[in-house]
């Protein structure tokens, strides 16, 4: 198995562990396989007695083409063990007429967990496989899930150190004692002043600053990446797709709560490879760049920002809908567009790739008040209990068979649990309810369900991490971690 970068019109070849280990590609594009590997159905049909570990190690063994099969299989099983995730890795469950892919049973409590809890051992194997050595630097600038989720998969890994910084009035009260508490002995966490696009470009100037990395390079040490453009990320995603059509056993639609789109892309890759996955249907907030996208061909990120109850999809960025770009358009075009996007705001595919594109995706989105309804109607008429991003993506699995009266069985992924947004769950249900954890007792006390372990064992627990550092001063932060 061949990469090449998105950007690249003169298609260089990389090796699967220098694209994990590198991240981002060097002209700035992103990573994708020359080809998706193919599964048959009697492949297919081999992977249906296997435990959620194996089905993953068969399918991200046939993209880590040179990693050691016995490894990643080892991975998988240390990844996806009983003990992190207590429900089952990647249950799928009916309610209403609906199956529900639950990936939220992970220790942080959303779906980043399934792939940062084998992304950091992925990495490990790749430093190893080429020959490098000295300690991979994580950085990441997260507005809440993603930072956590990284700080677990890496707490402790060997060759590896990682930097989470957070906008230090941006989070939550849940998620911001999550990152404080964090253990480990190879990690740090910094609240920074501002909001999350603050911290971000912060973040990403020190991850370029060449004196940086020559700082690193002296101490034996190098960046790499957490986030969704690391194709490491990735191709963990793809496995709970292969393996949910497994289990649901037909042809199957799925909707997607969407943000960076990285998860959809993701199921678009296992319909790719073979796995019966019928229209994909793209779920956004309010925040819909990607509905008017997938309708118009037009993307303008040039809108109001709006921050919702939703706040993992609050996003008009979406990096990975360039890996889909490249496969539909080539290089050249998806060059041409993200020149556009960063210079202009704005860019538009012509018509041919636009019905390209509508033949795999359909794209709708939940304003507040429907996806407040969602939860509303889930547990009214259903008792099932769902979070603010997966109602987002209900209600759009609803419009999508409204509109379309497509009769297959519909597949909704659920990202987060319900008692990570219990505030927004509780005003939707009608409960009066406080802040962060007083609001997922009040959560638990009306529906009787139980507050997940990795919520209630951080209640009241000290904060290790308590410094908020400037913009300016992320560099230095990062220097007397390292
Ligand atoms: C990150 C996240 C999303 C968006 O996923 P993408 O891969 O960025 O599209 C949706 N829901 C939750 C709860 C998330 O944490």
């Amino acid at each position: 198995m061949k990469f090449v970068s998105t950007r690249d019109v003169t298609r260089k070849e990389y090796n699967p562990s220098e694209v994990i280990k590198a991240g981002i590609a060097p002209d700035g594009g992103l990573f994708f396989p020359t080809e998706i590997p193919k599964f048959n159905k009697y492949e297919l049909i081999g992977m249906m007695p296997l435990s959620y570990a194996d089905r993953a190690a068969r399918v991200i063994g046939a993209y880590l083409t040179d990693l050691d099969r016995a490894d990643i299989e080892k991975s998988c099983r240390a990844a996806y063990c009983d003990s992190s995730f207590p429900g089952g890795a990647a249950p799928v469950v009916s309610a209403g007429g609906k199956y529900f892919l639950e990936l939220y049973h992970g220790p942080t409590c959303a779906f980043k967990d399934m792939a940062l809890q084998l992304m950091p051992r992925l990495l490990a194997l790749s430093v190893k496989r080429s020959g490098a050595s000295g300690d991979a630097v994580i950085l990441v600038a997260t507005s809440g899930d993603t930072g956590k989720a990284a700080l677990e998969g890496f707490a402790d890994v060997e060759g590896t150190r990682i930097a989470v910084f957070f906008p230090a009035g941006g989070v939550s009260e849940i998620q911001k004692k999550q990152m404080c508490t964090q253990r480990g002995g190879n990690v740090a966490v910094f609240g920074v002043e501002g909001n999350f696009d603050d911290c971000q470009s912060a973040v990403k100037s020190v991850l370029c600053d060449a004196a940086m990395r020559e700082y690193l390079r002296e101490r034996g040490c190098f960046f790499s990446s957490a986030n969704s453009i690391n194709f490491g990320r990735l191709v963990p995603q793809v496995a709970y797709y292969v393996s949910a059509s497994l289990d649901i056993g037909e042809e199957c639609c799925v909707t997607v709560p969407t943000g960076n789109f990285g998860n959809i892309l993701a199921a678009y890759m296992a319909k790719r490879s073979g796995a019966p996955i019928g229209k994909l249907i793209c779920a956004s907030n309010r925040n819909n760049v990607l509905t008017d996208f997938f309708n118009t061909g037009v993307y303008d990120r040039r809108r109001k920002f709006y921050l919702t109850s939703s706040p993992s999809m609050d996003i008009l960025i979406s990096s990975n809908l360039e890996r889909l770009l490249w496969l539909v358009c080539g290089p050249e075009k998806t060059a041409l567009y993200m020149r556009e996007l960063k210079e202009e705001g704005a860019f538009s595919v012509d018509r041919s790739t636009l019905d390209i594109l509508r033949r795999d995706f359909a794209a709708y989105y939940a304003d507040e008040k429907q996806v407040s309804a969602a939860i509303a109607e889930s547990w009214r008429k259903n008792a099932y209990l769902i979070d603010t991003h997966t109602a987002a993506g209900l209600h759009a699995a609803e419009e999508y068979k409204k509109e379309t009266g497509d009769a297959r069985p519909m597949l909704v992924v659920s990202t987060a649990s319900p008692f990570k947004f219990a505030p927004a769950v509780c005003s939707a249900l009608g409960i009066r309810s406080g802040d962060g954890f007083a609001a997922a007792d009040a959560l638990a006390e009306f529906t009787g369900k139980e507050i997940p372990a990795p919520i209630s064992a951080i209640r009241g627990m000290p904060d290790r991490f308590t410094r908020t550092v400037s913009g300016a001063d992320i560099a230095s932060a990062v220097k007397s971690f390292i």
